[in-house]
């Protein structure tokens, strides 16, 4: 049977840039197979050591999940088509330092039921018109209570949008200062702001737009501890974030507290939109039940976005928030959109409850909060261990001629925006591929922008024999501060 594999951007780096690949083969396995014969470094996305198809990986056939079909085994036929979903979280890479959730501010009451102002008719009056909202519609938004995890990208048009609609009470999460590289993608925030917590300049932003909305600073990363009393205080969760660790949190708090969640996650051209909730529907572990282990799939920061997506994306979450809290259309629970910006493509997937799922199916074995980083295997135990150098260590060793070979495993854009003199690029997806390039003799130093990736190509080198492969501690970002500070950063 020939049938064709749809790619997502971030595996098309070991499909030589293909979207879609024709393969042979009778089942699910033996297409998949196929490709991962084709294209070698596909086979460890795909599949486990044991060969079964690895569970952050979700696989369609045509739109239905294989895994309610026959998985590897269900059978195909001539002209379907076979789709990889891989999860996607959209943020930078590694463990990150953070404060703890501090500074919870209190919100006055949000607005209760009562009749519209005449300036609330005149603010809302184009929604007002709508029959599905009307002003019984929004006295239930000026009532309603969402709050935001992650103030970025997708936070970004999330809130104006829903401060604009009048949703009495937002709450905002985030733990970040604005950066220069944020205003490229998110609109809440203006250069001005460079430098200020993201939940203070989009406070004024916001109340700047709707002074009657009410905003509720929540400054800090949502972690295990925190998260029942931050959530429990919102009717609807907007998953914006960046990172598995915390979108594993939101779920599991969301469906021990019984809340719904709209999702939307990123990667260079392409989103995902979908709304969960465990009582009606399926969660996000029903649709991808384990992360994917650390660095395997790129994040945004490798891979670059354009910053319409998110405003795509996150305009899409804004409008299953309303439709959530208006109880108006069919929103979004049980289908996965899938948007392609470069094809400018929506297709819709089916997205199951799983029976199984640990936290939310028929016997659940997980019923309290856990360490997501641990769980995502990150964290400190988590980090790959081995030589390492340090920025200024390597500086004394050029300076006195030492014969180091310096490799770059960041990608070509990275590389073009900076890189050390004299060093090779070598995207990590291609190392495999290329150690013909290096010599076990040589002493290799591994370069990417913060020392994760980077530390995780030097492993894997030094596992196939290159014993002297050591990486810059710090990565380019350590070199910049602690060596030359001239060079360029991003
Ligand atoms: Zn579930």
């Amino acid at each position: 049977m020939s049938v064709q594999v749809e790619i997502p951007t971030a595996l098309r780096s070991f499909t030589e840039g293909a979207s879609r690949v024709g393969v042979e083969g009778a089942t699910v396995g033996e297409a998949l197979g196929a490709l991962a014969r084709r294209f070698g470094g596909l086979q460890r996305h795909l599949f486990t050591e044991d060969g079964k198809l690895r569970s952050f990986v979700s696989v369609y056939l045509n739109d239905e999940d294989v895994r309610y079909l026959g998985r590897e085994s269900t059978p195909v036929r001539n002209g379907d088509t076979l789709r990889i979903i891989p999860s996607i979280a959209g943020g930078t890479p590694g463990a990150v330092a953070y404060p703890s959730l501090s500074r919870l501010s209190r919100a006055p009451p949000p607005t209760g039921p009562r009749p519209l102002s005449r300036e609330q008719l005149k603010r809302y009056s184009r929604q007002l018109l709508l029959p599905e909202v009307g002003t019984a519609g929004q006295r239930k938004l000026l009532g309603a209570k969402v709050l935001l995890v992650g103030a970025g990208g997708l936070g970004s048009p999330v809130a104006l949008y829903l401060a604009a609609a009048g949703v009495g009470k937002l709450g905002l999460v985030d733990f970040d200062q604005v950066d220069e590289s944020n205003l490229q993608r998110q609109i809440l925030y203006t250069t001005s702001d460079v430098g200020t917590p993201k939940v203070e300049a989009a406070e004024r932003r916001l109340q700047a737009l709707n002074p009657e909305v009410s905003i509720v600073r929540h400054e800090g990363r949502l972690t295990s501890a925190s998260a029942f009393e931050v959530l429990s205080g919102y009717d609807v969760i907007v998953d914006g974030t960046d990172n598995f660790p915390t979108r594993y949190l939101v779920n599991d708090a969301a469906v021990l507290l019984r809340k719904p969640v709209v999702y939307g996650s990123i990667y260079r051209f392409e989103g995902q939109v979908t709304v969960f909730d465990a009582r009606a529907g399926p969660c996000y572990r029903c649709l991808y039940p384990e992360p994917p282990p650390p660095g395997l799939v790129p994040s945004c920061a490798e891979g670059g976005v354009l910053g319409v997506l998110p405003g795509i994306i996150g305009s899409l979450q804004a409008m299953e928030t309303l439709k959530l809290l208006l109880g108006q259309g069919d929103t979004l629970l049980g289908r996965l959109v899938l948007f392609d910006g470069l094809a400018l493509s929506f297709r819709e997937l089916k997205v199951r409850k799983d029976p199984q799922c640990p936290i939310c199916g028929e016997h659940p074995t997980q019923t309290k909060l856990i360490d997501y980083e641990a769980f995502c295997g990150l964290g400190e135990a988590a980090a790959p261990k081995g030589p390492e150098i340090s920025p200024v260590e390597l500086k004394e060793k050029l300076d006195q001629g030492a014969a180091v070979v310096l490799v770059d495993v960041r990608e070509p854009g990275e590389f073009e925006i900076t890189h050390l003199p004299g060093s090779k690029l070598i995207p990590r997806a291609a190392l495999p591929d290329r150690l013909g390039e290096l010599s076990t003799a040589d002493d290799l130093v591994l370069v990417c922008k913060v020392g994760a990736r980077s530390a995780q190509a030097a492993e894997f080198l030094r596992s196939m024999g290159f014993a002297k492969a050591r990486n810059l501690r710090g990565g380019i970002d350590a070199w910049v501060r602690e060596v030359d500070p001239s060079l360029p950063n991003y």
